[in-house]
This record gives structure tokens, C-alpha cells and sequence, in this order.
């Protein structure tokens, strides 16, 4: 059913018991673009785990981080329609409005107000060692006019976004963990200096899948910003398109089939991605599942491979079509997570800003 649940049926955050210790889960995705098969299988199919194992003293909140989005130059009208694609996604991927708090940031300003007070606490030179800003900048190196303060200070908006909700627990893909740690580090300096516990370094939660890597270069991970649109199945692909895809995938001209991440990247990638897609799999390793495999030939492989993705896919794509259809309940949805999500963070906005002398 389509309704949501008024606000006082919600189970709130402090209602915690004294034996089981709260657990809140914050995670969070640009909407930039549709989400493909590496956020699914390496993020959102767990947050969608999390929120149907959830026990009653857990929060769960998933943010569209579309103030991440902006670290980059977006068309406006693009963005505000890839806000609605992303939200309708959620949805269809299996996030219960009424069961997690999902919201965009940029409607909870608490996520900013609590990124420039970490600001004034981070430091430049760890900021300046992050893997994703070195990634991202490798290319406009003799151009810092080019570089943006917003990019370079990603991880401290990453760090608020996490600590406003006091997370216990953020589950993310491997390549998030080193601004996880981040996070952990400003957390506790922030309450190392002002002699408080009022922020909580989280933990991360990472994915089985750690990365799925992009079809076309098997040594980059999939990405939604790669310009190469082959080197990606997203979750609206049709089995046509899923199909071509996986047949075009970057391979080698070895014999059969091994897993070998080091040496054979682009299968290594198929294996992995068919051994994560099919979530009812009797396979405890990639490399048994392999083992199996061995025999067959490249295209049997991608056959298998494109056959398992397509019956991944298809009651997602089924399901966002009705979503993306029904703007006025993702207006409705986005209005009380957005609500919630300000509640949540409020308190820890009261705390912080008594803290450090500003209240
Ligand atoms: P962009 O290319 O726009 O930076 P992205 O594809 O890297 O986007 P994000 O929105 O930054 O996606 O990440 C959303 C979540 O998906 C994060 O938890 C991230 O760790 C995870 N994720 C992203 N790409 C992959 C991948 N290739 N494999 C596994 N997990 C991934």
C-alpha cells in the first residue's frame, strides 16, 4: 500500500529499552543519475537487508545526498529530475517509508550547519590525502582555480551527514571507508576538544560486494559519472540492453574460466558480479563458483551472467516505473522523511551548539 503512517504511529528514536543498546543506520547516495548494478549489489540492496531485519530499537535513515551531488557542475534541471528518479528508485528497490526515514538532504539544513562546525575542526592536510579527492582531481592538476572547496571538503559534509543522526552503524561500498574513518577521526576529536560525548564515531558496515568494477575497464569500479555508458547496467536497463552489455564486457582471450582479480580482472568481475547477484546462490566463494565454471566458454559465461542480472533487475525496473508515475506520494514521502530526518538531527544540533559555545 501506497499510505503512509502518520507521524505519532512512528517508533522513535529514544525509545530504547536498558538491555539492547540503540542502533541507528545512516547511509546515503547522489542522485546523480540512475542507480546500476555496483550501488545496488555493494550499497543499497543491504539498506534494504538492514531495513527488513531491523529490530525494533533500530533507527534507519537513507538520505539522496544531492549537496554531494552539487560538488560537481550540475545542469539544475537535470538534477531536480534525477532527485525524483532516485527517490522513486528507493522505493522500488524496497525502502519502506514507514519503516526507514528517507529524505534529500539538502531539505534538513541541520547536514550543512553541522558540516561547518567540523570544518573548523578538520584538517586540510588529512583532507588532502583522501583517495577519492586525489582520484577526482588527478586530471586538473596544474588547475587549482579549477579545484572547488566543496569537493575538497566532501568528506566533512560525509562526516556531518552521519554524526547529525548519531549513526552507530553506516553501510557503504569499499570505496567509502577511508571517509568513514574520517568521520570516526572527527567525531572523536570534536569531543576530545570540547570534553564532551555528544558526537559517536561510527562503524562501518561494508558490503559483501565490496566493488563491482566498470564493464568497460574492469580496473575502475563501476560509476555513475564514468562517461562510457556500456560500462554500466543500471537498474532501469531491459534485458535487451542488460544483454549487450554483458556480451560487449572487456574480457581476455585465455582459456576457460578462472577467478583471478589480480591477473583476469574482466572475468573475475563477472564471476564476482554472478556470485553476488543471485542472492539465493549455493556458492560459499567466488572461487567454487568458479571451480564450476571452468569448462565453459566466454560467452557461456556471459549468457549466465546476463540471465541472472536480468531476473535481478526486473521487479525493480517493473516496480520504479509505477513509482516514478506517482509524483504525489514522492512529494508526500520526501515531506515526512524530511520532517523525521530534522527531528532527528535537531537533537544533536542542540548538543553540539551547547558544546562549543554557541548555545
Ligand atoms: P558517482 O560516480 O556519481 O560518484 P557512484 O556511482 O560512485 O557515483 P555514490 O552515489 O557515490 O555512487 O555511492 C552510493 C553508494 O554506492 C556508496 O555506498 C558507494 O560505496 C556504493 N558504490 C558506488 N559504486 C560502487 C561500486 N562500483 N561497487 C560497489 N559499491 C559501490
Amino acid at each position: 500500500s501506497r499510505e503512509l503512517a502518520p507521524w505519532n504511529s512512528w517508533s522513535r528514536p529514544q525509545s530504547t529499552t536498558a538491555t539492547t543498546p540503540r542502533k541507528t543506520i545512516f547511509s546515503g547516495i547522489q542522485p546523480t543519475g540512475v542507480p546500476h548494478l555496483g550501488n545496488y549489489l555493494g550499497a543499497l540492496r543491504q539498506w534494504v537487508d538492514l531495513q527488513d531485519d531491523a529490530a525494533p530499537n533500530t533507527t534507519l535513515i537513507y538520505s539522496l545526498v544531492d549537496l554531494h551531488a552539487i560538488t560537481v557542475r550540475q545542469d539544475p534541471k537535470q538534477l531536480r529530475q534525477w532527485k525524483k528518479e532516485s527517490l522513486a528508485m528507493l522505493l522500488a528497490i524496497g525502502l519502506d517509508p514507514n519503516k526507514s526515514i528517507i529524505f534529500h538532504q539538502s531539505d534538513v539544513p541541520a547536514h550543512s550547519e553541522l558540516m561547518w562546525i567540523l570544518s573548523c575542526q578538520a584538517s586540510t592536510g588529512y583532507l588532502g590525502r583522501m583517495t577519492q579527492w586525489k582520484d577526482k582531481t588527478a586530471n586538473e592538476k596544474d588547475s587549482s582555480e579549477k579545484l572547488k572547496l566543496g569537493l575538497f571538503s566532501y568528506p566533512v559534509l560525509q562526516a556531518a551527514d552521519v554524526l547529525v543522526h548519531r549513526a552507530t552503524h553506516v553501510p557503504v561500498g569499499h570505496d567509502q571507508a577511508q571517509h568513514l574513518e574520517f568521520a570516526r577521526e572527527v567525531a572523536n576529536g570534536f569531543n576530545h576538544t570540547f570534553g564532551t560525548d555528544v558526537l559517536i564515531p561510527p562503524e562501518t558496515l561494508i558490503s559483501p560486494a565490496k566493488r563491482v568494477m566498470s564493464l568497460a575497464d574492469p580496473l575502475a569500479k563501476m560509476s555513475k559519472s564514468h562517461p562510457n555508458p556500456k560500462s554500466r547496467i543500471l537498474l532501469t536497463d531491459s534485458d535487451e540492453v542488460i544483454r549487450s552489455k554483458v556480451k560487449a564486457a572487456v574480457t581476455d582471450s585465455n582459456d576457460g574460466i578462472t577467478y583471478d582479480p589480480q591477473r583476469r580482472p574482466g572475468v573475475s568481475n563477472l564471476i564476482d558480479i554472478l556470485y553476488h547477484a543471485d542472492s539465493r546462490s549455493a556458492y560459499s566463494s567466488q572461487e567454487e563458483l568458479a571451480g564450476d565454471l571452468a569448462g565453459m566458454s566466454m560467452r557461456a559465461l556471459k549468457d549466465r551472467v546476463a540471465d541472472t542480472v536480468e531476473s535481478t533487475v526486473k521487479h525493480i525496473r517493473a516496480s520504479y516505473e509505477n513509482m516514478l508515475h506517482d509524483s504525489s506520494h514522492l512529494d508526500e514521502v520526501a515531506a515526512q522523511g524530511a520532517e523525521r530526518a530534522a527531528k532527528s538531527a535537531a537533537v544533536t544540533m542542540k548538543a553540539v551548539k551547547n558544546a562549543v559555545g554557541l548555545a
